[in-house]
């Protein structure tokens, strides 16, 4: 199943071309059917934050110059960071660096407090594409990475939450105006998706629509303004947003 909000805050399911209208994410059928071309896409959860590991596929760490870390490196995102599929995004005032960085999402089902690694999946709702855009110069400079990486719209999430898709083995590409940047598998993650739910919620309370991002793989760089940036994970989707062209 493709969970999808659209328009205002309206929930339905993908099926091909069409989205059926539904009473909430995931739930009962209305009569409505609209063709998904006509809806406006808004990212596919409403999450209390969106937590997020650095560091989760070896060479990206080797690329950044950093030990491949023994713990994972969580940071936040709060919910003002969530950008639709489809935007533009203003190339922000307060950076001359801005990256990209493709990662795979996962979205929480039910609420998830100290839930053991063997049955952490059982709480997942889906899985949904995520760009972890990055203000890297203020990243090495700010005290806390606020303004790095929870600025408005610096999480682009989407098109829909797939419910029906093992995450552990997928290809993973991000593309900068049509080229190929990232290509990687999930299978390279150095701390699994068990695993990580497992820790996260040993201390932090995990509620139905809040989000984890699990690191990007190697090939990170610089968006420029009127940059296209998309990222693509087999079995799930595309998602792609737009740096407003300099005025
Ligand atoms: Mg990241």
């Amino acid at each position: 199943m493709r969970i999808v909000r659209f328009g205002r805050g309206s929930w339905g399911v993908v099926e091909g071309e069409v989205v059926r209208v539904t009473r909430g994410p995931g739930g009962s059928f209305t009569r409505k059917r609209l063709p998904l071309a006509e809806v406006r896409l808004l990212p596919p959860t409403k999450p209390t934050k969106i937590v997020c590991v650095g560091r989760n596929y070896r060479r990206h760490a080797q690329e950044m110059g950093e030990e491949v870390p023994k713990e994972p490196g969580l940071f936040l995102k709060a919910p003002n960071a969530l950008a639709a599929p489809g935007s533009i995004l203003p190339y922000p005032s307060f950076t001359h660096s801005l990256h990209y960085e493709g990662e795979l999402a996962v979205v929480v089902g039910k609420r998830m407090r100290r839930v053991s690694e063997d049955k952490a999946l059982a709480y997942v709702l889906g899985y949904t594409c995520a760009l972890d855009l990055t203000a890297r110069d203020v990243q090495k400079t700010d005290l806390q990475w606020i303004r790095a990486k929870s600025a408005d719209g610096f999480c682009p999430l989407g098109p829909w939450v797939e419910t029906d898709v093992a995450p552990f083995d997928l290809r993973l590409r991000t593309f900068v105006n049509g080229e190929v940047r990232q290509d990687a598998r999930t299978s390279a993650m150095i701390f699994s998706i068990p695993f990580l739910l497992a820790y996260v919620s040993s201390f932090m309370t995990l509620e139905p629509g809040d989000v984890l991002l699990t690191g990007t793989p190697e090939g990170v760089g610089e968006l420029k303004p009127g940059d296209e940036v998309a990222v693509e994970i087999e079995g799930i989707g595309r998602l792609s947003v737009r740096v407003a062209p300099a005025s």
